[in-house]
């Protein structure tokens, strides 16, 4: 089969991160333009809306990777010109817009895959079999970043929204994917720097089928980042570290291999396009909605750049 046609939307860091890199190593697509306001990148024709770019270029599907907010033009536009659409995780500024995305892809007889990058981290699935048919006791997460580093300067991070979440739902979309029984949040505590308006930190207790769940995270933490994740069982602990790359049973670690992330996710994309078929699990946006309906809200010291 030929290599799909694909565009990139939004050449921030992300896109010029991971996804430039990753189609660029991959046989199953082709970047053939961008759709930006800046330069697009090296030996990419680059339009200014997605409508412009349809007219002069042939396009199979675009990437997404725009912040959450104003997402559903570009969805939409995508789908009347006859794309299929993945896009970075948040899927869109509100639950409600997500979820308008799935009918108009059902509509449009396209692919939609919102996309959980940390769900492709090469421990996610062998953690998933292995919590299979055990008792879970207890389970920590603890995902720390400094937003400095991963976003800076970005002003969006900051509008009215999603804040710590954005990291924060990386763990939401392993913790869904690995633990077999839903996590229900019985408290929820969000801090917001006095001059922002998103939380700088979120500390998270559900249960999980009776067992305790312990989720904290924090857009301030300087030195060396933490994304683990820790589940007691009947029949020993697993720990999922460096954002679910790493895996270890009873301290012992476990080979999971080393594909990076989003080799895992293009390969995925192609192969819901080829099925015809989406995947839009939208769990872990759910919970970054329910940490706001409970969260109790403290005002902490200004953000400094
Ligand atoms: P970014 O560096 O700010 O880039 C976003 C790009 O989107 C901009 O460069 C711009 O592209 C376009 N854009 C359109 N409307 C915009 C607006 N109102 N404000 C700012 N940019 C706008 O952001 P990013 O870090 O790449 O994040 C983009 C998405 O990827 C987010 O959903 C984020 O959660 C996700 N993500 C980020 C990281 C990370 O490490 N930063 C990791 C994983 C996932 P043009 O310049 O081409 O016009």
């Amino acid at each position: 089969m030929s290599a799909t046609r694909i565009a990139l939307v939004g050449i921030g860091k992300i896109a010029r991160d991971q996804h430039i890199p990753t189609i660029a190593a991959s046989p199953d697509f082709e970047l053939v333009a961008a759709v930006t306001g800046h330069e697009p990148p090296e030996g990419v024709p680059g339009f200014r809306t997605i409508g412009a770019m349809a007219e002069a270029v042939e396009v199979d599907a675009v990437s997404i990777c725009t912040p959450p907010r104003g997402r559903l033009a570009i969805v939409e536009k995508a789908f009347t010109l006859g794309l299929d659409v993945m896009m970075e995780k948040p899927p869109a500024a509100t639950l409600s817009e997500a979820e308008a995305f799935a009918a108009l892809a059902r509509r449009a007889g396209r692919v939609l895959y919102p996309t959980w990058h940390s769900r492709e981290a090469a421990g996610v699935e062998p953690a998933r079999h292995w919590l299979q048919g055990k008792r879970i006791t207890r389970v920590t997460c603890h995902w720390k970043e400094d937003v400095r580093v991963w976003h800076p300067g970005q002003a969006w991070i900051w509008e009215p929204g999603i804040g710590v979440f954005d990291p924060g739902i990386n763990a939401l979309s392993v913790l869904t994917r690995i633990l077999p029984a839903p996590l229900l949040l019985q408290s929820a505590a969000l801090r917001f720097p006095s001059n922002r308006d998103a939380p700088i930190a979120a500390d998270l207790d559900y249960t999980h089928d009776g067992a305790p769940v312990r989720v904290e995270f924090d857009f301030d933490q300087r030195g060396p980042q933490t994304w683990d994740i820790h589940v007691q069982t009947d029949g020993g602990t697993l720990t999922l570290s460096l954002g679910a790359s790493k895996l270890a049973i009873d301290g012992t670690p476990v080979d999971v291999g080393e594909e990076p992330e989003y080799a895992r996710l293009y390969r995925r994309f192609a192969a819901l396009r080829g099925g015809r078929e989406s995947d839009a699990d939208l769990s872990p946006f759910r919970h970054v909605a329910d940490a706001f309906l409970l969260g109790r809200r403290a005002t902490t010291h200004p953000f400094e750049e």
